[in-house]
């Protein structure tokens, strides 16, 4: 490609909403544009780099035996509602009607439709396992479309949707995708790693989430470094909180007068009562039901573990006035001493501990000496609570640790809940008929792409991996004339390494060499080869890969030296 043909519009600041680096050289370098909020055009460069996330993607689920197929986006909504996500999905389900005002969802994702194909298609249990993929755009009504392509309302997926008969046969499906989904991140030249994630209400079968590690990442995951552990903190374990909270046995429930006391810190501060001493009451409605969540006094809720322990995503905080009503107290004051017709749900940090201090239910009130299980009547223990850094892990008792990721793709065993809702059953050996056993399988290419430039980059711009750049060579002429020595050897070279079949564009434009050099960088070609009057009167050419020291070659080895380096650099 003649860049002088082709439309970079490369620029020299950010808009002021880029908050995040790779939005901002997204925006720079000239590969998207924004219509609005959470919309974005593909400009001729970002696309030619998006097309070949696609390609790595399709190779690899080809490479896996998935079949690729292109589902519609526009959805007749009686599939969710038989699925029972048209009101479980709603926060995300964009909704349009036809010109006869009937209902219709653009698709945040696909398990109903290709359940519904399946349902009608298949058959017998000799037809599986199979497994099919689509690349394809998604539709999310997000709350807060943010970070260029990392969260938006419109991009980019590829999902994929595997059917078997057995269970033994579902978990070698899920593992053939799990095993490509570390090749498409590794060739796309990104470092991510696959860590435990929740899996929802249904409970039981396993996801994992693909993660790259970002400080920009709207994910926390905890892990080990000796590597023998990586869980999303909506799922993650330990062995508990470090410090110990008390154990004795404690004299008799006595309550005091804490009046203006609201938080677990005013209590400490006012009463040096330590956080690890008292129980924190939290209240929630729980499917239209009061439930009492207690947690020791320095640990926070994680709601996602709550959600899998109550197996339910029907769930919140109450209101203060709701609270009221049943408690006849202000959080502040709340506790679960006396407490018998709610149901009451316990971390199991709290197990066995004793001389704690708990609101008494009165404001302005609290209770010490308070044995947990003398003095409440728990209905449920559970682990509820948010790990921190440096527990140690259940498993290995490593110690752990916790960063910010990027969820870049997401591999799913659901089991038969959509198969079954759907009707998609096939007759087994013995002509029973019986519910296909599916996993559901999603990279969002668009993210994946930021993702790369989230991770490699520095102060001049993107450092394409040479497996995904727009091009990954970079002919800078610094005379454009035709006639010139300079153009002639550009070329040259330009016709060698398109018949290579090497991504190469000639930047032909006649602009000043620094203009040249600065959108190089900027765009972040891997190989640059400069080629000037001056260099070229001593007989060399510049190769100048973007990360790395400048080679000077004769104008006949240029493009040699170019393939070699090329070779050296794939991440193929
Ligand atoms: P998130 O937790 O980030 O909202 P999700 O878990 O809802 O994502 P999945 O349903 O697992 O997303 O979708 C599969 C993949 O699609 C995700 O791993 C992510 O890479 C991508 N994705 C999801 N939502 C968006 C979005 N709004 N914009 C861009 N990519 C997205
Ligand atoms: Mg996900």
């Amino acid at each position: 490609m003649r860049w002088s043909q082709t439309f970079i519009p490369t620029m020299k600041e950010s808009p002021a909403e880029a908050e995040i680096i790779s939005h901002k050289l997204l925006l720079r370098a000239g590969l998207v544009r924004k219509l609005t909020g959470g919309l974005y055009t593909f400009l001729p460069a970002g696309f030619r780099a998006l097309k070949k996330v696609e390609q790595i993607v399709r190779e690899e689920m080809d490479r896996a035996g998935a079949l690729e197929v292109l589902m519609p986006a526009l959805q007749p909504p009686d599939i969710w509602e038989k699925s029972g996500r048209l009101e479980s999905a709603q926060d995300v389900l964009f909704h349009v009607k036809d010109r006869s005002k009937k209902n219709w969802v653009l698709g945040p994702t696909h398990e109903e439709v290709i359940t519904t194909l399946v349902a009608g298609e298949l058959s017998s249990y000799r037809q599986l396992p199979v497994s099919f993929y689509q690349v394809q755009t998604k539709f999310r009504d997000e709350i807060r479309p943010r970070f260029g392509l990392m969260r938006a309302k419109e991009f980019i997926m590829k999902d994929a949707y595997s059917f078997d008969i057995e269970d033994e046969s579902a978990n070698a499906s899920y593992k053939r995708m799990y095993d490509a989904y570390g090749r498409i991140f590794a060739r796309c030249g990104l470092q991510a790693f696959p860590v435990q994630a929740d899996t929802g209400v249904m409970g039981g079968a396993h996801s994992h989430e693909f993660m790259v590690p970002a400080d920009t990442g709207e994910n926390e995951v905890v892990y080990s470094d000796s590597g023998d552990y990586a869980a999303n903190i909506e799922k993650a374990t330990s062995q508990g909180p470090l410090k110990r909270t008390l154990q004795e046995s404690c004299g008799d429930v006595e309550k005091f007068e804490t009046t203006n006391v609201k938080t677990i810190e005013d209590l400490s501060a006012r009463f040096d009562v330590p956080a690890e001493h008292q129980i924190k009451t939290l209240v929630y409605m729980v499917d239209g039901k009061f439930v009492l969540l207690l947690l020791r006094g320095d640990d926070q809720l994680e709601e996602t573990k709550l959600g899998s322990f109550l197996r339910s995503a029907s769930f919140r905080s109450a209101t203060d006035s709701e609270i009221h009503e049943q408690l006849r107290a202000y959080p502040g004051s709340l506790g679960a001493v006396g407490v018998e017709d709610i149901r009451v749900v316990a971390d199991n940090a709290l197990k066995g501990a004793a001389g704690m201090v708990t609101g008494a239910n009165q404001d302005g009130y609290h209770l010490r000496n308070v044995d947990i299980e003398r003095d409440i009547r728990i209905n449920d223990w559970c682990d509820i609570r948010k790990v921190k850094a440096g527990e140690l892990c259940l498993e290995s008792g490593n110690p752990l640790k916790i960063r910010r990721a990027i969820e870049v793709g997401h591999v799913f065993k659901l089991g038969t809940k959509y198969s079954e809702a759907l009707g998609a059953t096939v007759l087994d050996e013995n002509g029973k008929s019986v519910p296909c056993i599916m996993g559901c399988y999603g990279i969002g290419v668009t993210r994946t792409l930021q993702a790369v430039i989230e991770q490699c980059f520095d102060e001049n711009g993107i450092n394409w991996p040479t497996s995904v750049a727009p091009y990954q060579v970079c002919i800078t002429a610094l005379d454009v004339e035709m006639e010139s020595e300079v153009m002639k050897l550009a070329l040259k070279i330009y016709d060698e390494l398109q018949a290579e079949g090497v991504d190469v564009i000639l930047d032909d434009r006649p602009a000043r060499p620094g203009i040249k050099f600065k959108d190089s960088e900027l765009i972040g070609f891997p190989l640059r080869i400069g080629i000037g009057e001056r260099s070229l009167a001593k007989g060399n050419v510049e190769l100048k890969p973007k990360t790395g020291e400048m080679i000077l070659c004769s104008p006949d080895e240029t493009v040699s030296k170019a393939l070699d380096w090329l070779e050296a650099n794939s991440v193929n």
